[in-house]
């Protein structure tokens, strides 16, 4: 059993902390927030995310997992590690990754740390979860290194790569756990931090760098961008040329050097991560002097794409949307999570508004999120609410509750029975039996 601390207590922390006390650690999780730790105290998870709950009140029970909101006192007590999952939001001026929560954070432990521990016993390893550019750790290093002496702590890197909606059981079996250090007893300890994983057969790449460790988590998000963007544009020459989109996915899906995940075409890449990291990579090769052209081009389209959707959206509704009603089902960047960051109805329902649309919309748990970022939407408390003198459906995420509606009741409540399923959910076949005048993404009418 090791002492672990995490600092930084979101969907990454929280996750990581929980995980790593359902596997025998003992886990105090750290948070600015005092709100988030008052309600995680009382049972209460703030987010979203299966099967996280359970194993939270589960661990907090036998005595594995606390949370506290003060690293000063959490610092009192020896830890192995003090792992950083505080936010890497983007800046706005340039893209870069704002490191101010990371540098502030590892400021604060070490401080604490030096406070607690006179006699110097103390020898933690400051770990690197949230996604840090190249270069990060060097800093992290210098920065503790203020306060404590170079040989009573070690820096290490230990990307997350989970994925909302299913963050408990990604961090359990995950495809693989990256570690980075030049430190080797930074490097054997995370091992054994994680030897209940690897010992089930989890593959360990341990990086002699910090540098490599930090990259792989971009050059991973990049690749999946890159690779999401790719059938979204082409969904849209599918379109043009009269091919099929899933068709075409399955076509070369199959090709196990392609490989058949992230290729169902949608309204764009979008959530916490794929868009800052994006743009932070493009930032860091530039100021290295090494451009990765193919990135900048994504994070262009991605943007491009998200335009292309509301202009699918107008020309659908007769190339006007003054005044007309429109229906969204789902707002999240995608199903089983609560997260809007950087969701594609944040660039969609605005532009639809701006065109004069009246949006009412409806999402099954991102609506308390949601209206924080479109405070002056309608949001309805069910599907057939939302549907009501609606002159279209916009299905802008794939909630297994949007997948078998029954359409020929619905459409009664609306205006006209139109769907525009961004998310290819239904065929064209099933909503057209329904009585449904049906668009998607990249698939011609039967
Ligand atoms: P989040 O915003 O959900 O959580 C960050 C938390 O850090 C917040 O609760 C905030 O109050 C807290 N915090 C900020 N400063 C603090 C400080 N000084 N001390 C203690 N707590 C502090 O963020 P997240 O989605 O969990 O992401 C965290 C990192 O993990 C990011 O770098 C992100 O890129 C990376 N990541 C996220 C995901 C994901 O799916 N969300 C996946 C992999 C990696």
């Amino acid at each position: 059993m090791l002492n672990v601390c995490i600092i930084g207590t979101g969907y990454v922390g929280l996750v990581t902390g929980t995980c790593f006390a359902e596997i025998g650690h003992d886990v105090v999780c750290v948070d600015t927030d005092p709100d988030k730790i008052a309600r995680l105290k009382k049972g209460d998870i703030p987010i979203y995310e299966p099967g996280l709950s359970d194993l939270v009140l589960k661990n907090v029970a036998e005595g594995r997992l606390s949370f506290a909101t003060d690293i000063s006192e959490v610092a009192r007590s020896t830890h192995d590690f003090y792992f950083l999952a505080v936010g890497t939001p983007s800046r706005d001026e340039d893209g870069a990754a704002d490191l101010t929560y990371v540098y502030r954070a590892t400021e604060d432990a070490a401080i604490a740390i030096k406070e607690a521990d006179s006699e110097g016993t103390q020898y933690p390893v400051f770990v690197t979860k949230s996604t840090v550019p190249v270069g990060t750790s060097k800093d992290i290093a210098k920065l503790v290194g203020k306060h404590l002496p170079p040989d009573r702590f070690a820096v290490a890197s230990n990307p997350e790569f989970l994925r909302e909606g299913n963050a408990v059981k990604d961090f359990m079996e995950p495809d693989r756990i990256v570690v980075g250090s030049k430190s080797e007893r930074a490097r054997t300890l995370l091992e054994v931090l994680y030897r209940p994983l690897t010992r089930s057969g989890r593959p360990l790449v341990v990086t002699s760098t910090v540098e490599t460790a930090e990259l792989i988590k971009y050059a991973a998000n990049a690749f999946l961008a890159t690779k999401v963007t790719f059938i979204n544009e082409l969904s849209r020459l599918c379109e043009k040329v009269g091919a099929n989109v899933q068709e075409l996915s399955l076509g070369i899906g199959l090709d196990p050097r392609i490989g058949n995940q992230f290729l169902n075409a949608g309204p764009g890449y979008g959530g916490s991560c794929f868009p800052k990291d994006t743009k932070a990579l493009v930032k860091t090769a530039n100021d290295s002097d090494s451009p990765i052209e193919i990135v900048e081009a994504v994070v262009r389209a991605n943007d491009r794409h998200k335009n292309a959707m509301v202009e699918k959206i107008r020309t659908t509704l007769g190339g006007t949307l003054a005044s007309k009603k429109i229906a969204v089902l789902g707002l999240a960047f995608k199903a089983n999570t609560d997260d809007m960051r950087d969701a594609p109805a944040l660039t969609i329902i605005p532009a639809l508004k701006a065109y004069g649309a009246e949006i009412t919309a409806f999402d099954p748990i991102a609506e308390e999120q949601a209206k924080k970022f479109l405070p002056e939407i309608r949001y309805a408390a069910t599907v057939e609410e939302t549907l009501v003198d609606a002159d279209a459906v916009i299905i802008l995420t794939e909630w297994r509750e949007f997948q078998a509606l029954n359409w020929q009741r619905l459409s009664e409540k609306m205006a006209a029975p139109v769907i525009i399923d961004l998310r290819n959910i239904y065929s064209d076949a099933q909503a057209k039996s329904m009585g449904m005048v049906y668009v998607s993404l990249g698939r011609p009418s039967d």
